[in-house]
């Protein structure tokens, strides 16, 4: 009985590390490493190549090291009919928070402006605008979007959310399903998109869409790339219907060199880092849920594969 990660980057050895850290008697691999595939239940898997799930033919579980698993249903060789969770984990949705909270701070108070103008010795005040003035939108109320809107709120902000479901949140109005889409997009001069990438939200931030906010809204997408159709965004910033942008996710990551974003000044653009998965936080849940499924127990954090996320 073993566990395999998968992953492209070099974090491999420290997540190995942090299992058997936290339980000295896990058998935990690399999957560039040897090891008898026949033995392994668990794949820990996070944007794996194409096809290396199959690999394995006595996985019994699914789990993605990050809170997202749109790369898992991507894969078309991925054994879909198994149990697959993900990663609910309150320091993660901190993080988020406060990657959001900095990136609409620096767009109010037009900090990108002031840097640029530096390095030319400009000295230009430019106009601020003030944190009970704007109404943020959140689309995906779920784990991160719900932590983003509550600290928002509670920093002064109007804030509203829109979800699949309506939610009860104290100080944030709720909006659900595609006919609230518009009256929600009306009412926000900041829209976050923190919705999971599934067929349903695939190309959502689009020019419909973008037209529905107000005039000079900001765009700030650190959910997936795929929810954005970039040549839109670009349009409707030259057309000054969108102000501006801060990108954390794209497409292809690394953003490929010749992509309009990078010489676009509207766009703030961070390398898929806001909010990343810390393995002292989540460790626990994953050998906690790996001895689960050893029992035969209900694993937490399952995803739904009717709903893709
Ligand atoms: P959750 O599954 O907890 O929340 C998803 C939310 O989106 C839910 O509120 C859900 O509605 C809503 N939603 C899903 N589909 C639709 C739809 N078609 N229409 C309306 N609402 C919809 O996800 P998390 O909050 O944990 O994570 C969100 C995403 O953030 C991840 O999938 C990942 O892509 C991204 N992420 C990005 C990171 C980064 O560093 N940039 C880091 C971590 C995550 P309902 O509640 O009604 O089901």
């Amino acid at each position: 009985m073993s566990i395999v990660i998968i992953r492209q980057d070099d974090k491999i050895e420290s997540w190995k590390k942090a299992l058997q850290s936290h339980d000295a008697t896990l058998e935990v691999y690399s999957y560039l490493e040897p090891h008898d595939k026949e033995k392994v239940e668990m794949a820990l898997v996070w944007k794996h190549p194409i096809g290396s799930l199959k690999k394995y033919p006595n996985l019994v579980y699914l789990a993605s090291m990050g809170a997202g698993v749109d790369f898992i249903f991507e894969d078309p060789s991925a054994p879909l009919a198994l149990p697959i969770t993900r990663v609910v984990d309150r320091q993660l949705a901190i993080d988020m928070s406060e990657h959001v909270l900095a990136l609409i701070l620096n767009y109010l108070k037009g900090l990108d402006s002031y840097k640029v103008n530096q390095t030319k010795k400009i000295w230009k005040p430019v106009p601020y605008k003030r944190i009970a003035d704007v109404r943020v939108g959140i689309l995906g109320l779920g784990v991160l979007g719900t932590q983003v809107a509550q600290d928002l709120a509670k920093v002064g902000f109007q804030v509203q959310g829109w979800a699949h479901s309506h939610k009860e949140l104290q100080n944030i109005k709720s909006y659900a399903g595609n006919n609230e889409l518009n009256p929600f997009l009306n009412g926000s001069d900041v829209l976050v998109c923190l919705l999971p990438l599934t067929e349903a939200t695939t190309g959502i931030l689009n020019q419909h869409l973008f037209a529905q906010l107000p005039k000079n809204a900001y765009l700030i997408n650190v959910a997936r790339g795929g929810h954005l159709v970039d040549q839109d965004l670009q349009d409707f910033i030259h057309k000054q219907h969108i102000s501006g942008a801060s990108l954390d996710v794209y497409h292809e990551e690394p953003l490929p060199k010749d992509h309009f974003f990078w010489n676009l000044d509207e766009v703030l653009m961070t390398p898929h880092h806001a909010s990343v998965s810390d393995t002292n936080s989540v460790v626990p849940q994953i050998v906690e849920n790996y001895k689960r499924m050893q029992a035969g127990l209900p694993l937490f954090h399952l995803v739904s594969k009717n709903k893709g996320y």
